[in-house]
């Protein structure tokens, strides 16, 4: 009778951090699903404070969120990876073109999502045949506290922006994760590295941090941009300047990025026509000229009249009166946000005379409530007064 093979060796830590170096992750550490400390009710305490505006997906999943040990109870390590996107420049330098629309670093590339699920997949996979082990894979969208989870995994600590750091790579990690039934042990957490420094809060346009490590999303420009489905605060539509989709600036202040490395992934690399595009020929995209310029970008998920609400914005903002007909061509679009944030540029960039004009010739035929209410607002505050 043929003697049977040996089974071959458990996976262990060492061999799934070399095997995720080899696929291209840049930081790998190990945890325990309960090891997130007090970050679970941090997390409901924002949530009761109605702090993440109109992010229902954040509630609806609180309990599990706050508890990755509830989420699946027979997980006993998590894998957590990272990313690096670091950027080729300084990306603060984008936010004086203001004729342009600033994109936030992550976006300038590809869809992440696609790139990390697919290597985390393929990880996964090893460690569930050699390990005879169950493993979920989770990334972002997915109800957990990858933050909290990749401190404990030692990847890094949630600075006083509530992102993560690390002194190796500074600001701009992606994250995923692997929950598995396997014990694998831990890493060592790491430890807060901010000091007295805090340039992520002064630097915010917004004021959107409460305090070191409290964040009101409600004000955060990268909320107002890419979550918030309807018309932008006034107060603080003027605080944007052109930034279209996302903000960088409290990560890209930060100390510890004089460690960060530029990606060593092309499809993070800026893509043409996305960073620092001019922001009438933005203005002028439809639906499938939205689509067709965003494939395969995360942009694309905010669909052509919520980013058309942005490029508005900025154009509000750009104190350019050349970019008054780009505003004025849309005061007649079929989405009323669109409509509503042209009105609103418009009232930034023309003499009052003309503003008042167009009102009297707009306002009657105008049927949207909000709309209207643009219109019969303060006329925000004219660069030409
Ligand atoms: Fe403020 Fe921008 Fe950071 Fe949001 S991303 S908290 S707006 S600096």
């Amino acid at each position: 009778m043929a003697t049977p093979l040996p089974k071959p060796p458990l996976p262990t830590r060492e061999t799934i951090r070399a095997r995720a170096l080899g696929l291209g992750f840049d930081a790998v550490g190990f945890t325990h699903p309960a090891a997130i400390g007090e970050a679970g009710k941090r997390l409901l305490q924002f949530l009761a404070e109605g702090r993440h505006g109109d992010m229902g997906w954040m509630a609806a999943n609180a309990e599990r969120r706050a508890s990755p040990h509830v989420l699946w109870p027979e997980a006993r390590s998590v894998i957590v990876l990272g990313l690096n996107y670091g950027p080729p420049d300084d990306p603060l330098r984008a936010l004086s073109q203001v004729t342009r629309g600033a994109v936030s670093v992550y976006a300038r590339g590809r869809d992440y999502h696609d790139i990390i699920k697919a290597r985390l997949k393929a990880l996964a996979r090893s460690i569930a045949e050699e390990g005879e082990a169950e493993v979920k894979v989770f990334v972002d969208t997915a109800p957990v506290l990858e933050k909290p989870l990749a401190q404990a995994a030692g990847l890094g600590w949630q600075g006083k922006h509530t992102n993560l750091v690390s002194r190796e790579l500074g600001s701009w990690l992606f994250l995923g994760s692997i929950f598995t039934t396997l014990d694998l042990g831990t890493d060592d957490p790491s430890a807060d590295h901010c000091g007295r420094c805090q340039a992520c809060l002064d630097i915010c346009p917004t004021r959107a941090f409460d305090g070191p490590y409290q964040i009101d999303a409600r004000r955060c420009i990268s909320y107002l941009t890419i979550e918030h489905k309807g018309m932008i605060p006034r107060a603080l539509r003027p605080l944007m300047g052109n930034r279209i989709y996302g903000c960088d600036d409290c990560l890209a202040v930060c100390p510890w990025n004089k460690f960060a490395v530029t990606t060593k992934e092309s499809a993070f690399l800026p893509r043409d026509g996305v960073n620092l595009a001019l922001l009438a020929e933005l203005a002028g995209l439809d639906d499938a000229g939205f689509r067709a310029r965003f494939q395969g970008s995360p942009i694309k998920r905010i669909g052509r009249d919520r980013f058309l609400r942005n490029v508005l914005i900025a154009i509000g903002n750009s104190q350019s009166a050349d970019l008054a007909h780009a505003a004025q061509a849309l005061l007649e679009d079929a989405s009323a946000l669109v409509r509503g944030a042209a009105v609103w540029a418009l009232s930034r960039l023309l003499e009052r005379a003309a503003f008042e004009a167009l009102r009297a010739r707009c306002l009657s035929l105008e049927d949207d409530e909000e709309v209207r209410g643009e219109w019969a607002g303060e006329a925000g505050t004219p660069i030409n007064p």
